[in-house]
């Protein structure tokens, strides 16, 4: 296997074209945007077991230039009273640390290294169609091009077109339950609260709020709001200001910074709904195989897909580089990643669930309450998982091959 086209210059697909790279094999990205990508989702908080895998791509240096880092989570309740104060991940090393970062500033530094290592990457490359032959696989792009190699890696996101032409009953995303709200202000009167490399997570009675305060004093912040979701419609003519008016009511009623930071916010407010692909869909055939959102989005919830996106590009490109034969290659890869990917879905799904819910009364008097999934920061180092994305260490053997695998 030589030549191996990915499909989608995201997250996912620049990490395994880095990975691919270092293992030898000959890549190309292609891309649909024009240029280095949209701003969708704003920004990102990325877990420390993403940053382990990007350093073992050579790039967590890179990375942990960008944005700024995370190393403690406080958790409010509706009434602004400290529930939890906890220390972020693997916070001691500063190539480890959790980090609040904007995804275009991502995208456009991971696109970077990619050209800088000399791998092409093709903007306005939109795949609509993959045929797959026993020597090969061609696929063709929306302008009418087409390219032909050993192996397409699918990683082009939650509406991956590679995941229909791989399955075309596969099942589309559904929607989680939650609005995600989205902005930036660095006109919010954030109280006093220390060194800047917290964030903040605040169960209010209605919505979950989430912020952060860079070094230059932005404020970065997420609502997650349960309800039925935004239609096509409303997402295209609503205005930032008509979002931020619609949102308020919705957190006024706590005592927390949450509205006053939304209050501060203007244009730069976004809106969107989370989405979730149901566990159990097809993820490779001989010559074709998904990675990342493509393969298995969840909703945003846990703070994991990027992460998520990151530890299956080293775990593939391990793949690739270590098996006999590709088939083999694959069948491990999806054994290895399918179990914790299909995990962080149904954390995710509970965690907004849980949300949707009507919320209890909370009582004052009751005990502190242990942190949520999604505010239960992997503090313990998983052993498991840095033998599974250590550069130099073989993947484990799985003595199976996905069709022994139990059905969803
Ligand atoms: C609101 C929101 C908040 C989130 N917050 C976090 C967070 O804090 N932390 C975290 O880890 N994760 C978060 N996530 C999840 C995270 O954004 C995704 O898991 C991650 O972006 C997945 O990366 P990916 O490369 O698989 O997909 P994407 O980032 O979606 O990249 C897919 C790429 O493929 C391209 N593409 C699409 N179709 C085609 C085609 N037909 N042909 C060619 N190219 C194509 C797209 O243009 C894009 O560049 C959030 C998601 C949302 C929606």
């Amino acid at each position: 296997m030589a030549r191996i086209m990915v499909i989608g210059g995201g997250i996912a697909g620049t990490a395994v074209a880095l990975g691919l790279h270092k293992a030898g094999f000959g890549v190309t990205v292609h891309e649909a945007h024009p240029n280095t990508g949209a701003d969708v989702g704003a920004f990102l908080t990325l877990a420390s077991n993403g940053m382990r895998a990007l350093a073992q791509l050579d790039a967590a240096t890179l990375v942990a230039g960008l944005g700024f880092p995370l190393t403690a989570m406080h958790v409010l309740d509706e009434n602004g009273r400290e529930l939890a104060a906890l220390p972020l991940g693997e916070h001691e090393h500063p190539l480890t640390r959790y980090r609040c970062l904007r995804r275009a500033a991502l995208g456009a530094a991971l696109q970077r290294e990619v050209r800088r290592r000399g791998i092409p990457i093709r903007h306005a490359a939109r795949l609509v169609s993959v045929a797959e032959r026993a020597e090969d696989v061609t696929v063709t792009f929306a302008d009418g091009s087409s390219a032909t190699a050993d192996l397409v890696v699918g990683a082009d996101g939650l509406h991956s077109a590679v995941r229909t032409q791989l399955d075309p009953a596969a099942a589309r995303p559904g929607y989680a339950g939650q609005r995600v709200f989205y902005g930036y202000t660095a006109d919010a009167a954030v109280p006093p609260e220390g060194p800047s490399d917290r964030i903040t997570m605040v169960r209010g009675s209605v919505a979950a709020f989430g912020y952060a305060v860079s070094p230059t004093g932005e404020t970065y912040w997420f609502a997650r709001v349960p309800g039925p979701p935004a239609t096509a419609e409303e997402l295209a003519g609503t205005t930032p200001a008509q979002w931020r008016e619609r949102l308020l009511p919705l957190l006024r009623a706590d005592r927390t910074p949450a509205a006053d930071i939304v209050a501060a916010t203007g244009e730069q407010l976004m809106v969107t709904n989370a989405l979730q692909l149901n566990p159990g869909g097809r993820w490779h055939s001989p010559r074709t195989v998904l990675i990342g959102d493509a393969a298995h989005a969840a909703s945003p919830a846990t703070g994991q897909g990027a992460s998520m996106a990151l530890e299956d590009a080293v775990v593939l490109a391990k793949a690739l580089r270590d098996a006999r034969s590709p088939a083999a290659a694959l069948d491990r890869y999806e054994l290895l990643r399918r179990p914790r990917t299909e995990r962080n879905i149904e954390v995710s799904g509970r965690l907004t669930a849980a949300r949707s819910a009507r919320p209890e009364p909370s009582s004052p008097d009751a005990a502190v309450p242990a942190a949520r999934d999604s505010e239960r920061p992997e503090r313990r180092v998983d052993e498991e998982l840095l033998r599974l994305l250590d550069w130099r260490t073989p993947l484990p053997a799985t003595g199976a091959t996905v069709r022994d695998r139990p059905g969803p």
